[in-house]
């Protein structure tokens, strides 16, 4: 009468199966391990398929991030020297258009 509990699944938790949520996949073996059970299985061709596209997005944006870096770095060498260059020539007066201040009139 009151053996209905006995086939309800995952109430103690203990009978709740594992849906490998948090795996590890080897792509040289194509071997999967699971961090919470332990459990390790062979991943299909799917899923290494997926799982290469993974890693090789990450390693395009991990470099696309890199070139970026070397980009900005690249003109920072670049335009530093050039406005260096500009401030020095208006500092002497090289870009100063005659008559344009008044400072320039000499009466
Ligand atoms: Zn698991």
């Amino acid at each position: 009468m009151h053996d209905d509990d006995e086939d309800y699944i995952g109430c103690d938790g203990e009978d709740v199966p594992c849906d490998h949520d948090d795996y590890d996949t080897d792509i040289l073996t194509g071997r999967c391990m699971c961090w919470r059970c332990g459990e390790s299985w062979y991943a299909t061709a799917a899923e290494m398929d997926r799982e290469l596209r993974f890693q090789s997005e990450y390693a395009e944006i991990m470099e696309r991030e890199d070139r970026r870096q070397r980009w900005s770095d690249f003109w920072w060498a670049v335009r530093h020297p050039l406005a260096t260059i500009h401030w020095e020539l208006s500092k002497r007066g090289w870009f100063r258009k005659p008559a344009v201040s008044d400072d320039d009139i000499p009466f």
